[in-house]
């Protein structure tokens, strides 16, 4: 049995020159855990050509999302740009990833920090009113260069509150701070800096990191990690994995070739 199946595209929504969504129909075998990724792709002359991607769509919803960038000459979102309604693309059988609510350990508040499509894992975590249950402030970061590419803005901000299911966890729980470095905007900086500096604390309410209270999720660029990383551990916050909870995790948005 092949690892892939092959769903059919439901929708595309184009963000900007350089971001776009799409939904596909779902295999009702494909099981995932808000938060991970699984391997997408075409077949080009006649051979799979696979990335791994971040599920945007909830667990439990009957179609699945994806976010992704459109990198110029790269091999496979060059093709996968142009995807349209009614289009054959394969989707692993599995899904993985690091960045599930699981592997950390229980805590007060939930900081997930995301960096361009590394804001595609959290899109499932916010959804997940298990996410809401174990803590009492879920604070969404969405760190941009700008103010176009903070994709998913109104999804967050109109539609979540109002769904049925989800929406009074939203409107008690849910703290959405999108930030960018390269317009005006009303928040400005680098997540990394807007967390050092205590402005992010003073602007949401909240009282600065601390290992025994709060939990985070990373996900953005090698660089966005290493930071966050190292502004972590250096407040004694504990990494956890696959195997081993911890007090935050990561996950690189994308790897460099
Ligand atoms: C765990 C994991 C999850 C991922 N989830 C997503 C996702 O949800 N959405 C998504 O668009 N990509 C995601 N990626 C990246 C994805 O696998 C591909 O790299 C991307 O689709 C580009 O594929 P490509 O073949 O066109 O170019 P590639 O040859 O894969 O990449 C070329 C170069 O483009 C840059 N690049 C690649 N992806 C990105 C990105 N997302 N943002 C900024 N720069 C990038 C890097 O510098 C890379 O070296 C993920 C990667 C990993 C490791």
């Amino acid at each position: 049995m092949s690892n892939f199946n092959q769903e059919r595209v439901l929708s595309v929504h184009h963000w900007t020159d350089t971001l776009f969504s799409f939904t596909t129909t779902r295999d009702t075998s494909f099981r995932f855990r808000n938060g991970e990724f699984t391997m997408i792709g075409l077949k080009v002359n006649d051979k799979p050509l696979l990335r791994a991607y971040s599920v945007a769509s909830a667990n439990y919803e009957e179609t699945l999302e994806f976010f992704s960038i459109k990198v110029p000459d790269g091999p496979l979102t060059s093709r996968l740009q142009h995807l349209k309604e009614g289009d054959p693309i394969l989707v692993s059988r599995k899904a993985t990833g690091t960045l599930v609510i699981d592997n950390l350990v229980s805590g007060r508040n939930l900081y997930l920090i995301g960096t361009g499509t590394g804001l595609a894992p959290f899109l499932s975590v916010i959804k997940d009113p298990e996410t809401y249950e174990r803590f009492e402030k879920v604070v969404l970061l969405h760190g941009c260069r700008r103010v176009k590419e903070l994709a998913y803005g109104e999804m967050i901000q109109e539609t979540l509150p109002k769904h049925d299911l989800l929406g009074e966890y939203v409107e008690k729980q849910l703290i959405y701070y999108p930030t960018v470095t390269r317009d005006p905007f009303r928040n400005r900086g680098r997540i990394t800096d807007l967390i050092t500096t205590g402005k992010l604390f003073d602007d949401i309410g909240l009282p600065a990191l601390d290992a025994e209270f709060d939990r985070v999720m990373i996900c953005g660029s090698p660089a966005l990690l290493q930071d966050t990383r190292a502004l972590l551990l250096d407040r004694d916050f504990t990494e956890g994995n696959q195997g081993e909870s911890g007090q935050f995790v990561v996950e690189k948005a994308f790897a460099e070739r």
